[in-house]
């Protein structure tokens, strides 16, 4: 049977194209691609590995990225960019507590605006910094496959918010990316274990991902292809830098050092860190460096780094209890754990892990940097449309609405509710004459909105003047595959289109906002198509199935003729579903059903026939 892909985003059919995936990292990214013959992911690498530093540097002439950005780390931090993940969607007071973790500087651009960096002068935003991170990764691509890279799935961590998750699209944007998709990371991880893949399976796992700066465990809960999140939990500021940092301690402490300088105090962390990895194989490692002028031997064993590392493990073991807590499970009811980050190749961590969930099915197998990257190109190569049958639906996690009268919270898209999705509600005015009205966005499941998370709010301005109660108010929500929220409203009884003035949480400019509901209505739309086609095939399977269950109960109302000629029809309705032709689909499952009316009719009479015969009058 030939394959035909459904690019989603254009809606067309295409021939086949390489898909791509992206692990956008905090601390290192990641692409990967399909083997075309197998459709078995791999990453693309260079000589150095299929890593790349989530590093920038801004030298006189240019821009480095990766392992050149990290090389030039040690002598000018200051012009040296790392973490820029952090900064995504953010705003000055969300990263106040943690200003002392960046090494370069970040500006406070005014409340509620998104955050810039200032290197040697010039200012940029986390979306530019990130799509340097970006090109590089494509330009990677290109290079390894040898052909133009465009079209990608990138992923995020599931507790991203909107401003994040739209701040990760616009920085695919900015590299030339077309980004198909923002895919969860844990969701990611499952699926590079072939976890969701079988429609039928229902599964609960644990995805425990230690990196290098961040932690995150979330539950999820795997349905007929749906990936719900139960719970996520975690710590932003925690990862492996925070073990280098304590060997870093240990070092200082033993040998009595002071370390003057920040290039010395990267030089001995990037040391501690190349001892911790050897730690993975070894039972004790030395290296030795040169600070302030002098030579020095460091070494390590494992029991000293057990030590070490223990606090920072203990804490991730608290956090997967508040998860489970969170998702009302208990640790005996997850079937999977997947271990995603570099840091879960510490021996103590699997150990500590394999413990807290007492299961045995610990997903390990794969390179643990590796597997978020893997996963996001199983999903680029599904909504390619290269692997059959399989369609990944994401649900929302918590429930979207507005506030209506006395604070209220008026749930519009239910959580759990399949993304895309789309809801319109009416409303109307309280007050005579009131000619604006506040439509205040928020998100959580809590009866009053002040418990709730706003997401953003805007005035519809104009409505003509009437009795309270008379204007027709139409909010709409809009979700779409990224689980992107648009919101509109408009009156309907005065036919006047409305101008409708978002200012969402992190000041985005009106112009902004006018491409994200462009975008949106663009995106939803297409991935609407997507689903009607899967809808319509569903349909006709039905229908398929029902005919030849009518064909073989009814062999004395039907003639060899008429038999022939539905088969006909049945034939013709597969091939448009092997063709993914849904207007076909539908026009010969039409055909089929005004064909086989006279005969359903006629097989009914004689059921009512027979249960009459039976019936005692
Ligand atoms: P992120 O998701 O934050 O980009 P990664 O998943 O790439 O991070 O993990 C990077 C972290 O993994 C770093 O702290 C690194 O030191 C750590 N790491 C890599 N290999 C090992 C190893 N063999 N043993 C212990 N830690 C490791
Ligand atoms: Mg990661």
């Amino acid at each position: 049977m030939a394959k035909i892909s459904i690019d989603l985003t254009s809606g067309t059919i295409e021939k086949e194209k390489s898909v791509i995936g992206i692990d956008l990292g905090t601390t290192n990214s990641l692409i990967a691609s399909i083997n075309p013959t197998d459709r078995s992911p791999y990453c693309l690498g260079t000589d150095d590995g299929s890593i790349v530093p989530s590093a920038i540097h801004f030298s006189a002439s240019d821009i480095l990225v990766g392992h050149e950005a990290i090389a030039k780390m040690v002598e000018s931090p200051e012009n040296s960019i790392y973490s820029v993940k952090r900064l995504m969607g953010k705003s000055y007071d969300d990263l106040e507590k943690h200003m002392s973790f960046f090494n370069y500087d970040i500006i406070d651009t005014g409340e509620e605006q998104l955050v810039k960096v200032k290197i040697d002068g010039k200012q940029f935003t986390p979306i530019e910094l990130s799509s340097y991170v970006l090109k590089e990764l494509k330009a990677l691509a290109e290079k390894k496959l040898d052909q133009k890279v465009n079209k990608v799935v990138i992923s995020v961590p599931a507790y991203f918010n909107d401003a994040q998750r739209q701040a990760t699209r616009d920085a695919g944007k900015l590299a030339g990316l077309d980004v198909l998709r923002i895919i969860n990371e844990p969701t990611a991880a499952s699926l590079a274990y072939g976890i969701g893949l079988n429609q039928e399976e229902q599964k609960t796992v644990a995805v425990y991902d230690l990196g290098g700066g961040t932690f995150d465990v979330s539950i999820l809960r795997i349905q007929n292809g749906i990936f719900e999140v139960l719970s996520t939990n975690g710590d932003t500021f925690l990862g492996g830098d925070d073990i280098d940092q304590a060997i870093v301690q240990h070092w200082i402490n033993e040998k009595s050092i002071n370390l003057n300088t920040s290039s010395d105090r990267q030089k001995l962390r990037l040391v501690a860190e190349r001892v911790k990895k050897a730690l993975s194989s070894e039972d004790s490692h030395e290296a030795q460096t040169e600070l302030n002028g002098e030579k020095y031997i460091f070494t390590l064993n494992t029991a000293q780094l057990n030590s070490i590392a223990k606090p920072l493990i203990d804490k991730t073991i608290k956090c997967c209890k508040e998860a489970l807590q969170d998702a009302e499970i208990n640790s005996s009811e997850i079937d999977e754990v997947v271990l995603v980050g570099g840091s879960t190749r510490l021996r103590q961590v699997k150990k500590a892990v394999q413990e807290m969930f007492n299961t045995s099915t610990i997903n390990d197998s794969l390179n643990p940097d590796e597997v978020v990257a893997l996963g996001t190109a199983i999903e680029a190569d599904i909504l390619a449309g290269n692997r059959k049958d399989i369609l990944l639906l994401d649900v929302t996690p918590l429930s979207l609405g507005i506030e209506t009268l006395g604070g209220l919270m008026d749930v519009i898209i239910p959580r759990n509710s399949k993304i895309p999705n789309q809801v319109k509600r009416q409303y109307t005015t309280s007050i005579d004459g009131q000619v604006n009205m506040k439509v205040n966005v928020f998100q959580g499941e809590r009866e009053l909105v002040a418990d709730n998370r706003s997401l953003g709010e805007f005035e519809l301005k104009g409505i003509p003047a009437m009795p309270a109660g008379l204007p027709k108010i139409e909010v709409g929500f809009m979700l779409d595959a990224d689980g992107i929220l648009k919101v509109s409203a408009t009156e309907l009884r005065s036919g006047v289109h409305q101008e409708v003035a978002l200012k969402p949480q992190y000041g985005l400019t009106d112009k902004e906002i006018e491409e994200m509901l462009l975008a949106s209505l663009s995106n939803a739309e297409k991935d609407m198509e997507a689903r009607s086609l899967i809808e319509a095939k569903t349909e006709a399977e039905q229908l398929i199935y029902g005919t030849e269950k009518f064909i073989k109960d009814n062999p004395d109302l039907l003639k060899e003729e008429h038999v022939n000629e539905i088969r006909g029809y049945l034939t013709k309705i597969s091939q448009a579903i092997d063709a993914k032709n849904k207007d076909s689909i539908v026009q010969y499952s039409d055909e089929l059903n005004a064909y086989t009316r006279s005969f359903a009719e006629k097989a009914m009479d004689k059921a009512i026939g027979s249960a009459l015969k039976g019936k005692k009058v």
